[in-house]
C-alpha cells in the first residue's frame, strides 16, 4: 500500500475543504476503498475521514418521501421500519447485497461510489482504460463473461456492482450533494455515467463533491415490487443479471410500470420506452415478454456473456409476475419463486 495521510472531519464545509485536492479521498465504511488500496488500484494521498459528519439519520420529508442519510450503514438502512414497510424494494436490494459483515460497515453514500469489480480493474499487470486511463481494455477479447451487454463502449465493458442502486434507479430517488459551490441534487438518473472514452470518470459529482443524502419519493411501490437477483451462488456474489420491478395495478391493468436492471451495464439501466409497453395493459406473460425483449433490444453480448441477453429476459419477465403478482423475492429464501 502506498503512504498517505488522514484527516479525521466533523463538518460537512471542512470535508469539502480537505477533500477537494486531487490526490484526495473520502472515506467511510471502507468496504471497497481499502481493498482497492491494498491491491494498489487506487493510490490516494490524503484519505478524508468523514465517519463523523452528522448524516446519519433515516428522515421523512414534508413532500412524504424519506431521507437516508449518506452515512447510514446499510444493514441500518435495510432494517429500518419505513423503509421495510413503504419503501421495501430498498431493503430488498439492500439484503440481497454483500455479507450481513459488510452490510453493517458500509454506508448508503458508499454503495454509490463502488467500483467495479471487473477483474482487470484489479489486477495492475493489466490493461484497464478505468484505472490507467489510455491503457486498454484486457476484458474486451478477454475473460468477459461478468462484463456489460448493454451502454458499453470500445473503451470498457464494466458493470456497476450495487443492489441498492437498481432499487434506487426504479425509485426514481434523487442524490443529495454538498460541495465547493454548495448544495445541489442529482436525480439518480443522471449520478452514474456511461463509460464512453472516459470510464474513468463514473458519476456526475464535482471536484469535493459530497453525497450527504439519498431521498426516497412519496411513492413507494410498496405493494407491487420485487428485487430479483441472479448469480453464481446464492449469498455474497454479484449480480449476473438483477431486476428491480415496480407496478401499479388498477383493475387488474398496469398503471405505471418501473424496471431496472443490474450486472448488465456501467450504470443501473432503464428503457422508459419499454415500460410504457405495459401501461394499460395486464400481467399477460407476451406482454411482460414484449417489454423485456423492447428493454434489451440494443443488448451485445461480448462472447463469454451472450449468455446474459437470454437470461436478462427471462430475469424481466419472472420480475414483472412476481411484481404483479405481490410475492416480492424473498432475499432469505434466495431460491426464485
Ligand atoms: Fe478496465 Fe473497464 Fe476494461 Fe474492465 S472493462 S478492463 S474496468 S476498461
Amino acid at each position: 500500500m502506498n503512504p498517505f495521510s488522514y484527516v479525521r472531519t466533523y463538518q460537512a464545509a471542512e470535508a469539502v475543504r480537505e477533500g477537494i485536492g486531487q490526490g484526495a479521498k473520502f472515506i467511510a465504511g471502507g468496504t471497497n476503498l481499502l481493498d482497492l488500496m491494498k491491491e494498489s488500484v487506487e493510490r490516494p494521498e490524503k484519505l478524508v475521514d468523514i465517519n463523523r459528519l452528522p448524516f446519519n439519520r433515516i428522515e421523512e420529508t414534508e413532500a412524504g418521501g424519506l431521507r437516508i442519510g449518506a452515512l447510514v450503514r446499510n444493514s441500518d438502512a435495510a432494517s429500518d421500519e419505513r423503509v421495510a414497510r413503504r419503501w421495501p424494494l430498498v431493503s430488498s436490494a439492500l439484503l440481497a447485497g454483500a455479507s450481513a459483515q459488510l452490510r453493517n460497515a458500509a454506508t448508503i453514500g458508499g454503495n454509490l461510489l463502488q467500483r467495479t469489480r471487473c477483474c482487470y480493474f484489479y489486477d495492475t499487470a493489466t490493461a484497464c482504460n478505468k484505472r490507467a486511463p489510455g491503457s486498454g481494455c484486457g476484458a474486451v477479447g478477454g475473460v468477459n463473461r461478468m462484463h456489460a451487454i448493454l451502454g458499453a463502449s470500445d473503451h470498457c465493458i464494466a458493470t456497476h456492482p450495487s443492489d441498492l442502486c437498481v432499487a434506487l434507479a426504479a425509485l426514481d430517488a434523487d442524490v443529495q450533494v454538498t460541495g465547493p459551490a454548495g448544495d445541489r441534487v442529482i436525480a439518480f438518473a443522471d449520478f452514474h455515467r456511461l463509460p464512453g472514452d472516459t470510464p474513468q470518470i463514473e458519476t456526475n459529482l464535482g471536484p469535493g463533491e459530497l453525497i450527504t443524502a439519498v431521498e426516497l419519493p412519496a411513492q413507494d411501490f410498496a405493494r407491487h415490487y420485487t428485487y430479483l437477483k441472479l448469480r453464481d451462488r446464492l449469498s455474497y456474489a454479484f449480480a449476473l443479471v438483477s431486476v428491480a420491478a415496480a407496478l401499479r395495478i388498477a383493475d387488474g391493468r398496469i398503471t405505471e410500470a418501473r424496471i431496472a436492471l443490474g450486472g448488465v451495464a456501467h450504470k443501473p439501466w432503464r428503457n422508459r420506452k419499454a415500460e410504457q409497453l405495459l401501461l394499460g395493459e395486464t400481467s399477460a406473460e407476451e406482454t411482460l415478454t414484449r417489454a423485456a425483449e423492447a428493454l434489451l433490444r440494443d443488448a451485445k453480448g461480448q462472447g463469454h456473456n451472450d449468455f446474459k441477453i437470454e437470461l436478462a429476459r427471462r430475469a424481466i419477465v419472472r420480475a414483472l409476475k412476481q411484481a404483479a403478482a405481490a410475492t416480492p423475492q424473498s432475499q432469505v429464501d434466495k431460491r426464485v419463486a
